[in-house]
Order: structure tokens, then sequence, then C-alpha cells
């Protein structure tokens, strides 16, 4: 079971999972736990201050989340487990104070430190979270998820590496027999030698995953402020609605095209051990959520949702070297793969490639290798789009429909993914919100609803 952020905001959201936990006993459940909501913007904002030099200000970020932590260990606390609580804050501030320093003398130094500073976000809610839960009468037992997720060392945003799965079960199996109910930070792992790592933003989600595929859960539970995966994000269509099921692949390009309830990486360990994941709302626990299972068992219908993800970059390189030659594909991706830089869509022409990248910030590098290649124009601000449902393969007059409601909406790089499960296409950023709600509607119609697991049961 995975709480977001926004799930232990506070006193009532602590107070919320706990009563969710204790419904779950019998099934024992471990615990996947985010920061607190903001904590780890706050904490990187702290990190920057610290690298111009000015540790006094970096400390000053922090105080009103340290603030909010005692607050709410006041609240739900007695005074033994209190004065732990509020030592173990007190550590961690003097420590973050110290790698403040060090920061500001040798920012160089950064990368790693910052994961370190980053890192106790999660230390702190896990171990706020075990002590609220005993205090409900639950066996909460904290574990150091850096004992787990053993990671590579490309700090902020690490990659696990197979041990995991043994180190994992070291740690949790003996405390499940034990039954207990261990309680973990999301996002967080550690390198061989013991040096703190992070899985990248929003990265508790693919914590959740790996513990749970390494356990042979039964399920997987992603807990959130929404109920659920949504026909698209609801802070752009007020109108999207709780998808009752999807196929992990459904939900894996979804999470790659922008769908931010579920960190893109989350679906893999799930799809290996062919465990259930379930989106569920902490605030609405009785409202059904979403379930991701295997194709065969998701529901056949045409188009799910709507993702998209903003400040898109399109790339394009034209070149008559490139008619009837081979070998020119090879050498542009080679000059992205040696920037290090990701390539989401692709489309060709004959004598013309575009491509499109979230990461802008290799651009200055990368334009003077691609002009070897080929005359260069560079785009900003677009923001793909993408339609997802394994029904768009065998539906016909999916496409005229989709760009039909768009007409008047200026669209580049369509692409049907090779999974064939996405129509994807780019658009300007700021005719975005628009083309999405039109999209939405023509696509959510009531008569074109998600049946209810029931129905599909049935
Ligand atoms: P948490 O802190 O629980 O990990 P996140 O903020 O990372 O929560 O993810 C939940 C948010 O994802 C929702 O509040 C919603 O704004 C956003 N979102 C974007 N696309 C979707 C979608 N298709 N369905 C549900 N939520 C979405
Ligand atoms: N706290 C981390 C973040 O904000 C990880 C997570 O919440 O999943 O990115
Ligand atoms: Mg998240």
């Amino acid at each position: 079971m995975k709480f977001g952020g926004t799930s232990v905001e506070d006193a009532d959201a602590f107070r919320r999972v706990a009563s969710i936990v204790k419904l779950a006993v019998n099934a024992q459940p471990v615990l996947v736990v985010s920061a607190i909501a903001g904590f780890t913007n706050s904490l990187l904002a702290s990190v920057e201050t610290a690298v111009k030099g000015d540790t006094r200000a970096a400390a000053r970020t922090l105080d009103a989340d340290f603030e909010r932590h005692l607050s709410i260990a006041n609240e739900l606390l007695e005074p033994d487990p209190r004065a732990a609580f509020v030592s173990v804050v007190g550590d961690a501030r003097s420590k973050i104070r110290q790698l403040h320093k060090i920061i500001a003398a040798h920012p160089v130094t950064s990368p790693p430190l910052q994961d370190e500073i980053v890192a106790y976000g999660e230390q702190l809610s896990s171990q706020l979270m075990t002590a609220i839960l005993r205090q409900s009468g639950l066996a909460g037992r904290y574990v150091d998820a850096r004992n787990c997720i053993k990671t590579d060392d490309v700090y902020g945003s690490a990659v696990p590496r197979p041990e995991t799965t043994t180190t994992t079960r070291t740690e949790i199996a003996p405390l499940l027999l034990a039954a207990q109910i261990p309680v973990l930070g999301g996002f967080i792992g550690s390198t061989e030698r013991g040096v703190t790592t992070t899985l990248g933003r929003g990265g508790s989600d693919y914590t959740a995953a790996l513990i749970g595929a390494a356990l042979d859960a039964r399920e997987i539970e992603i807990w959130t402020d929404v109920s659920g995966v949504l026909t698209a994000d609801p802070r752009i269509v007020p109108e999207a609605q709780t998808i009752r099921v999807l196929s992990y692949q459904e939900a894996a390009e979804l999470a790659y095209f922008g769908a931010k309830v579920l960190h893109p990486k989350t679906i893999q360990p799930a799809v290996d051990k062919n465990i259930p994941v379930r989106v569920c709302n902490s605030r609405a626990p009785k409202e059904g959520g979403t379930l991701i299972l295997s194709k065969s068992e998701a529901a056949p219908q045409t188009v799910k949702a709507i993702a998209h993800k903003s400040g898109i970059t399109t790339v394009q390189i034209t070149s008559a070297r490139m008619l009837g030659a081979y070998g020119f594909l090879r050498a542009l991706f080679e000059v992205f793969d040696r920037h290090q830089t990701a390539v989401d869509v692709v489309t060709t022409s004959e004598v013309s490639v575009s491509l499109s990248i979230d990461d802008a910030g290799t651009l200055p590098q990368l334009i003077p290798d691609l002009e070897q290649l080929g005359t260069v124009e560079i785009e900003k601000n677009r923001t793909i789009i993408s339609i997802i449902g394994e029904g768009l393969r065998s539906t016909p007059g999916i496409a005229a429909r989709v760009f039909s409601v768009i007409d008047d909406i200026n669209v580049s790089m369509i692409s049907v993914g090779a999974s064939s499960v996405n129509l994807t296409f780019l658009v300007e950023e700021s005719r975005a919100v628009d083309a999405i709600n039109r999209l939405h509607r023509v696509c959510f119609e009531p008569s074109q609803v998600a049946p209810a697991p029931e129905e599909i049961n049935a």
C-alpha cells in the first residue's frame, strides 16, 4: 500500500491512512509512504539555495515543513513517541544544515548530497507514520528503505539493481511472519557502498511496485488524491471519470505520456510478476478506483484515456542525403545517444525526420552536431497528446473522429505507436487545454463510459 504526498499532508490525512490500514491488516500489508506534500520541493529548493552559498536561507526554506511534521506529531502522538519523533526531526535538521554547508563550500559535490538531503522527506514521513500506526494499536515497524532498494549511482534518477529482490525479502519477510506492518519511505535507495540515492520525481510508486514484486504481493495499491486513473488529467478536464479497468500496457503508455498519477516505471515490476495494480483515493476509500491487469483480463474498450505532456520541444532535421541512403538514422540517433537525450516521438518523411524531446537542456550541444547532418529546425512549447486504448488496434474511424473535432488546431507528428494502443500527436502548448477538452467530449460521451468491474466479470 503506497500513500502519496497528499495522503500524508496533515494530521487528518495520517488519521485516514491509519483507518485504511486498519481495515487491511488481515491481508498483511506493507506500507510505502511519500514525503509529506510539498516537502520534496522545499528540500530541492534548499539545495539550490545552498549551492549559491546562502546556507541560512537554505535552512529557512525548510522551517515551515519541519513545523508541519511537529504539529502532526503534537496532534496525534502521546508524549513518549512524540518526544522520540521530535528528536528524529531535530537530528534531521542539524544533519541537513551540515550538508548545506558542505554544498555551499563545494558546489560540485551536490548530486549525491542532494539525494542525501532529499531522502529526509521520506525518512521522516515513514517514521512518523510508523509511530502513528503504533499509537492506533497497529504493529507498525519502521524499515529503512535504503536497505531494501539497492541502486546504481546515478543520483537523482537511480536505477534499481537486481539484488533488490533479495535484500527486500531479507528485510521484510521476517517482519511479516511476526505479524508486523513494515513501513518504508518510497523514492529512496542506496548504492552498493551504502550511499543514498533517489529514483526520480514521483518515484514512490516505483518503490511500491519493486517491493510488491519482490514479495510476490497479491496486489500493489497506489493510494492518492483522486479516485483512480481518470479518462484525463482532472486539473485540465473537470469532467474526467474513473477508468475501472486498464491493461498493463494502457497504464504504461498513460504514465509515459504524462498521467502523473502513476510513475512511468511502476508497471514493469507488476507485469514481471503478473501482480494487479490498484489505484485508489485515500480521501474516498470506498470509491472503487482503477484496477490494472494483464491484457486478457482488461476490459476491451476503444479509447480509455487521453494523456498529455507539456513543455515538449520538437527537432526537425532535413537533408537530401537521406534519400535512398542507409546509415542516416543511425548517425542521427547517435547524436542523441552521445548527448544522453531521450526521444519520445519520431516521425519521418523522404527527406526529413522529426523528433520530440522533453528535456531541452542539452539542445545547445545537440544542435551543432545535428547541423552536420542537415538543416535543423526547433519548435518549443509543444504538448504531446496521446489517446490510449487497446481497442485502437481494431476499431476503424477513430483517427477521423479525433482529428475532425480539432480540425482548426495545428497538429504535427501524428503517430500510431508501435504498440497500437496509442494515437499520439503534438499541438502548440497554448491550444492543448482546448484540444484535450474537445477530444474528451468526443471520446467519452455517456455511452462510452467504461463498464463497472461487476459487469466485466459477469
Ligand atoms: P501522489 O502524491 O499521491 O503520488 P500525484 O500528484 O503524483 O499524487 O498524482 C496524482 C495526480 O495526478 C492527480 O491529483 C491528478 O492531478 C494527476 N493526474 C494526471 N493525469 C491523471 C489521470 N489520467 N488520472 C488521474 N490523475 C491524473
Ligand atoms: N516525494 C517524492 C516526490 O515528490 C517521491 C514521490 O512522492 O513519489 O517526487
Ligand atoms: Mg506521485
